[in-house]
């Protein structure tokens, strides 16, 4: 039989165990209902039902303001949006000068380099010509000359005068705090095909001129004040002016494309992107340099500008989400397994007992079916003098009367059964003898236990058998010897008299009239003969006596050799052959007598 084939023809299946129980019952619908409302809160709460896309965007700006200033040197002038706002910082960025450095009148031409990193000079050889390096302002021309009452330093030929002075403070624009910008956010979800902008349709033209954002009054006003933007951000305006610095507005679009729950608004919030401690970095703020470039006379000049500011860079995240049955479906198989935990949860509660002992007793019993593997076929021993059964492993080396216990068990005595029996025999004694010597007990005979389908391998007739010596492992002096290791057992464990001189031997297990009602118990119609099937029966009645109805472990009960053989001496076989003890079968989840 080819294996690998029949296989792909068969269907596994899992087997359940169904525990009546009110208590379990209930615990495990409440917790299936709290499952239930954990998933039906997070399928809400986290919007599980939706598909969701990512926003594609587009951002301007626009800043406004204009500001009177005083430059040092130059007096006051008007900043307007052009002055302030310097060459374009990039994509989604804007830039507004809050602080500048002016230098005016530069022409090219030789003059003392501004001594930034000690390069102070004696004598022209201090000076070398052609130097100059990434400090340098210009090209030295190899002369030391004064800077100042008290210093020399090297000449170099750039534009002069050369920039020296410090960032003002407090901040030249400092009043820039007043500017306003206005942001247009144009938004897209190509899933959705759905477009929006932050200025949103339903707000009024003259809702949008006067208005300026504020979070809590006005949160979808797409013109912002400098100021709010900074103090939002936690920073001082008039601080951050002097170094200058990077500012991130962030607007988050959490849109919900339902009908049924439709919204779709902008969020800003706003945080400083650089770090803000100026004495913790190296080179705080933010600057750049420009010039503006003039011919006086044919000779041309610059004013050099070093612009401190801050720069805005707008941000923009999203999601929309629209419902799709795809996804619930996707969420409700993903969360299917969640119901196992009551299953664990319940599990553990009765396989710890905390639920209580007797039901972890039977639950273990009826969920966990012990199937060994044949080579770990272990056999129940009862000795007569012992109260408990013995479970043995069956040993290969050992015989059965000496190989060591792996536990003991409790005898569970079928006494019910045996009541029932003895009242059928006391109130049945009238009944016929149903002796028949028909070759119709085939049926019956497979219904026997077939391990107990009779005994040795031995062809020793059984007269000379009982008159030769007993065995050195006998102790009741009974047994008979035999080769098969499992074979040879006695009834006791130490020396005394054989369970087979017992009066209630003779009567509950070789009586004919015990032994045919209790056959006829199991099957009411069946068809008695001699021989096999009684003896048989004697051997089942012996196990339901001396192991109880079910034996430990599944083990299988072996019957000592001196019943064996006493009730072979009663019901013998015609031909004098018996088949043994059988244990490489199936290992029967109870005694086969009990069917
Ligand atoms: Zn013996
Ligand atoms: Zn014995």
């Amino acid at each position: 039989m080819s294996c690998t084939l029949l296989n792909l023809c068969e269907y596994d299946t899992k087997k359940l165990v169904k525990i009546k129980s009110v208590k379990l019952g209930s615990l495990k619908w409440t917790l299936n209902g709290l499952i239930l409302m954990f998933i039906f809160f997070m399928m809400l709460w986290n919007k599980e039902y939706q598909e969701y896309d990512l926003v594609v965007s587009s951002v301007t700006t626009k800043v406004k303001g204009v500001t009177k200033i005083s430059i040092p040197d130059s007096g006051e002038v008007v900043w307007d949006v052009v002055d302030y706002s310097g060459p374009s910082p990039g994509k989604n960025s804007f830039f507004v000068g809050t602080n500048v450095i002016v230098t005016k009148n530069q022409k090219q031409g030789n003059c003392p380099e501004v001594p930034s990193h000690e390069k102070l000079c004696q004598t022209d050889k201090d000076c070398e010509k052609g130097f100059s390096d990434q400090y340098s302002h210009g090209i030295q021309t190899g002369a030391c000359v004064k800077m100042d009452i008290l210093r020399k330093t090297c000449e170099v030929t750039t534009w002069c005068p050369i920039e020296n002075k410090k960032n003002p403070r407090p901040a030249l624009l400092a009043s820039a705090e007043n500017f306003t910008v206005m942001i247009k956010n144009n938004v897209r979800f190509p899933a959705f095909d759905y477009i929006r902008r932050n200025i949103l349709p339903e707000m009024k033209d003259t809702e949008l001129k006067g208005c300026i954002y504020n979070q809590y009054k006005n949160p979808y006003c797409p013109i912002f004040r400098l100021g709010d933007i900074v103090s939002e951000a936690k920073e001082n305006f008039s601080e951050m002016a002097v170094e200058g610095g990077v500012i991130g507005i962030q607007i988050n679009w959490d849109c919900d494309l339902n009908h049924f729950s439709y919204s779709c608004l902008p969020k800003y919030s706003f945080r400083r992107m650089d770090k803000k401690e100026s004495n913790q970095t190296l080179f705080p703020g933010f600057n750049f340099r420009t010039a503006k470039y003039s011919t006086v006379n044919g000779v041309e000049q610059r004013t050099l500008l070093k612009m401190y500011g801050i720069r805005f860079d707008v941000m923009v995240f999203g999601k929309a989400g629209k419902f799709s049955i795809v996804q619930l479906i996707i969420y409700i198989g993903s969360t299917l397994s969640y119901y196992a935990l009551t299953t664990v949860f319940l599990d553990w509660l009765i396989g710890t007992g905390c639920y209580s002992k007797e039901a972890k007793q039977t639950y273990t019993e009826r969920k966990f079916e012990v199937i060994q593997d044949r080579e770990e076929c272990f056999l129940c021993v009862s000795f007569v003098d012992e109260d408990k059964l013995r479970v043995v492993k069956k040993s290969r080396k050992k015989r059965l009367q000496e190989t060591k216990p792996l536990s003991f068990h409790q005898r569970k005595n079928d006494l019910a059964g045996m009541k029932t029996l003895m009242s059928v025999l006391q109130c049945g004694q009238s009944r016929s003898e149903p002796v028949q010597n028909g070759q119709s007990g085939g049926l019956i005979d497979e219904d026997l236990p077939r391990r107990q389908r009779s005994g040795q391998s031995t062809d020793t007739p059984l007269l000379e058998a009982s008159q030769s010596g007993c065995p050195a492992w006998c102790q009741c002096g009974c047994c008979r010897p035999s080769d098969i290791l499992q074979e040879q057992l006695c009834c006791r464990s130490e020396k005394g008299h054989c369970i087979t001189s017992s009066p209630l031997f003779s009567t509950l297990v070789v009586s004919r009239s015990v032994l045919e009602t209790a056959l006829l118990y199991v099957d009411p119609l069946a068809e008695l003969q001699e021989g096999a099937q009684l003896r048989h029966g004697a051997y089942a009645q012996f196990i339901r006596w001396r192991f109880g109805d079910s034996t430990p472990r599944d083990a299988i009960p072996v019957i000592p050799s001196c019943c064996i053989w006493r009730i072979r001496a009663e019901y013998p076989s015609p031909d004098g052959q018996y088949s043994g003890l059988r244990l490489n079968q199936a290992v029967p989840s109870q005694p086969e007598f009990n069917r």
